[in-house]
């Protein structure tokens, strides 16, 4: 008897059911898919995902595997090289097509490059599919054919081709009610023997705070919606409030997809006044101009990408303890200790602490923007290679549309605005708790007497600031001059 038309799909950062092209379009295709994911690690350096990332991925592969099941499918976990790998699962099947969806990380561009060309030589149809961008990376040119370099212009000719046809946002389509049956000889690897789970477990904090999988991503964009979506504009900026979204991780998973989340926000924007959707899908589009900006300019996770911030005299005294501080969220800062402790805790960190804590890190304690973004790829949930490049050669000064170097956050006056009533600190630096907000962000103008009546002893129980903020400051204007007139001389 003949074999069913068969076909693979290779899941990644796509774990979705709902909108899912390359999914829609096997299915359309054949009578039987066989959905498959594979783990190869020696592919991923040296960007393979950190600690936090892989408890996700964990439990997110679990959440689609289980719905799978529920509609008669199953997932099949394979590790080794993606080519071999596919080959093998091709020969075993009798599969004549395999469907994936896009991702473009540049060293993932080059490896699906080269296993679509095998499988092509092989006789396969073998097609890539658009499920993680409104705007892909190569769509969105300036008249000169060029890349965008800055976000505003970029942005509004992506609004312009939303009105264009064929429409990058159309409706997103349903997830299948029933899926065909994956024969039972087809042999599957547990996903717990992917190891992806911590062997001490420090993970309690993602557990309390996170439901990884598709139905934790529409349980998150729903409450959004029908909360903070209205005044989001302000709430965004208020740390200690839930004013924003949390749906990077589901994003940057794939287990809900941008033209999704465009949808549900939907003509709600368009309402006179509805100023909170309008700003929430600009921010959207900083993950679209994050996308595009690495998909051009690859080096950019380790190079600035303004080339003269390359001679950046970056501290080398003390280094080692300032970083080591900064980590572990005992710089003595309490705006940016609570950041880092949420991070560490959560694995999320709020976008506007995110700046305060990256401003701190290559300002301040004048330490190299790459080790700040190499923590953050081990510690947060939505490490994301785009996203977070992106955002720290921003915070840096060296990057596109970057703060100005000379913008230098006072972390003080930050938490002052932004942090007002110090609730966000009191949540994660504990033993501030009891101090008045007029003096929460800065402990060490407190009198002595107050710090002992709050239990506070500067040095015993939190540090004392790491470094002097105004000489700092000073001190980094002046290596940036050192760096301006370099460069000019040059
Ligand atoms: C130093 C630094 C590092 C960062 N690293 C990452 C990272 O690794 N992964 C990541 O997803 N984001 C990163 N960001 C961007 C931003 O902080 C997060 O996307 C945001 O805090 C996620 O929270 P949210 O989902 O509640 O955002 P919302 O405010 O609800 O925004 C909705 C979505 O828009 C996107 N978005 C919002 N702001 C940005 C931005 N500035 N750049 C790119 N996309 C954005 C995200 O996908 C987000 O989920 C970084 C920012 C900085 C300053």
């Amino acid at each position: 008897m003949p074999h069913p038309k068969t076909a693979i799909v290779w899941f990644r950062r796509d774990l979705r059911l709902t909108d899912n092209p390359a999914l829609a379009a096997a299915l359309a295709r054949c009578e039987r898919v066989i959905p498959v994911y594979l783990q190869a690690p020696e592919e991923e350096q040296p960007w393979q995902p950190g600690g936090a990332a892989r408890w996700w991925l964990h439990h997110s592969l679990t959440a689609l595997a289980a719905e799978l099941e529920q509609r008669g499918s199953r997932l099949i976990v394979a590790g080794g090289a993606s080519l071999q790998t596919l080959r093998r699962l091709i020969q075993s099947t009798g599969a004549t097509e395999c469907h994936w969806n896009r991702l473009y990380e540049p060293a993932t561009v080059e490896r699906d490059t080269r296993v679509k060309q095998a499988l092509r030589e092989d006789g396969l149809h073998c097609e890539s599919h658009n499920a993680s961008s409104l705007f892909e990376p190569w769509t969105v040119k300036t008249a000169a054919g060029e890349p965008y370099r800055v976000f505003s212009p970029y942005w509004r000719r992506c609004m312009q081709q939303l009105t264009e046809q064929p429409n990058p946002a159309a409706a997103p389509e349903l997830a299948p009610e029933v899926l065909p049956r994956v024969p039972a000889e087809v042999d599957s690897r547990t996903i717990a023997s992917l190891g992806l789970l911590p062997s001490i477990p420090w993970d309690g904090g993602l557990a309390e705070t996170w439901q990884p999988g598709e139905r934790g991503a529409l349980a998150r964009l729903d409450a959004f919606l029908s909360g903070p979506l209205a005044g989001y504009s302000e709430g965004r900026e208020r740390p200690a409030e839930h004013g924003t979204s949390m749906l990077s991780p589901h994003l940057h998973w794939g287990e809900i997809g941008p033209r999704q989340v465009l949808a549900a926000v939907g003509d709600s924007r368009f309402d006179a006044g509805a100023v909170g959707p309008e700003h929430f899908i600009r921010e959207l589009g900083w993950r679209e101009f994050s996308i595009q900006m690495l998909f051009h300019f690859r080096d950019t996770p380790l190079v600035p990408l303004d080339p003269k911030f390359a001679d950046f005299p970056w501290r080398t005294d003390n280094a080692d303890a300032l970083l080591l501080a900064w980590q572990r969220g005992r710089t003595g800062i309490p705006i940016v200790d609570a950041g880092m402790r949420q991070l560490w805790h959560t694995g999320w960190m709020h976008n506007r602490v995110r700046m305060i804590v990256a401003s701190l890190l290559t300002k301040n304690l004048r330490l190299p923007w790459q080790e700040g973004a190499r923590w953050f790829w081990d510690t947060l949930v939505d490490a994301d290679l785009a996203s977070n490049t992106q955002g720290w050669q921003w915070a840096a000064g060296s990057g596109a549309d970057a703060a100005p170097y000379f913008r230098i956050f006072n972390p003080v006056l930050q938490g002052e605005r932004f942090d007002k009533e110090g609730d966000y600190v009191r949540r994660w630096c504990p033993e501030l708790a009891k101090l008045p907000k007029k003096i929460i962000h800065q402990p060490w103008m407190a009198k002595s007497g107050l710090l002992e009546q709050v239990g506070v002893r500067l040095g015993r129980n939190y540090p004392a600031p790491v470094v002097d903020l105004r000489q700092t400051r000073a001190e980094a204007l002046a290596a940036f001059e050192q760096l301006k007139q370099r460069a000019d001389a040059g």
